[in-house]
């Protein structure tokens, strides 16, 4: 399995701006949201799974998932719910367990947003987190996705607090700066864990 660190952080705080800087340098990435995406596309088994256990109103017309309607159906029910992570989860760590070990750069940066809320952090060799301060958090997420401050108050609060995630962290990214200020902490990060997977390599 190569060397991984996971890139956490919460909504708006610049995960996809790290990452894009790690991915320069040649550092290979898994993404937990496109793995979740993935293990459900049109041809996959779980997604015939979903459809027979909920029936066909949980397909759009070209026969991919219907997210909105299946978020509906389990929001009512915590047996479906569960049943739907009992069938997801192994999945979705099967998956990323292959990826992480195709990797071939030095290290893997695993990018996982809900790696707290999901008590994932023990899987990785290292945690990074990103790191603002929740109203700059809010000021960016209203801008990207053209939502109102309350809309995005509401998916920070669901989220883990900034203590939560500053508790599992290794290091910490400050992106409350200048976005070109990420790049040479990055650059420093990268030498950093070219290091520590090299040793790693070594035990
Ligand atoms: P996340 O992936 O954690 O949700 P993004 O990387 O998409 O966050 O950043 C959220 C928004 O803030 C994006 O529109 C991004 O372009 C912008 N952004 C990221 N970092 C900075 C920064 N340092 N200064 C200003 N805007 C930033």
């Amino acid at each position: 399995m190569r060397y991984t660190v996971a890139l956490t952080g919460g909504i708006g705080s610049g995960k996809s701006t790290v990452t894009r800087a790690f991915a320069d340098l040649g550092i290979d990435v898994v993404d937990a949201d496109v793995i979740a995406r993935q293990v459900v596309e049109p041809g996959q088994p779980a997604l015939q799974d979903i459809a027979s256990k909920f029936g066909p109103s949980v397909l759009n017309a070209d026969g991919s998932l219907n997210r909105a309607s299946l978020r509906q159906k389990i929001f009512s029910s915590p047996a479906d719910k569960q049943w739907l992570n009992n069938l997801l989860h192994p999945l979705i760590h099967q998956q990323t367990r292959r990826q992480l070990a195709e990797a071939q750069s030095l290290w893997c940066l695993w990018v996982v947003p809900l790696l707290v809320e999901n008590n994932l952090h023990k899987l990785a060799d290292r945690v990074l987190v990103v790191d603002v301060d929740p109203e700059i958090q809010l000021t960016r997420t209203m801008a990207r996705d053209h939502i109102s401050r309350e809309e995005a108050t509401r998916i920070l609060a669901a989220q883990a607090s900034r203590d939560a995630r500053l508790a599992v962290a290794d290091d910490i990214i400050d992106n409350s700066g200048d976005p070109a200020a990420v790049i040479p902490l990055v650059a420093k990060l990268n030498q950093r864990y070219c290091e520590l997977a090299t040793a790693a390599k070594q035990d």
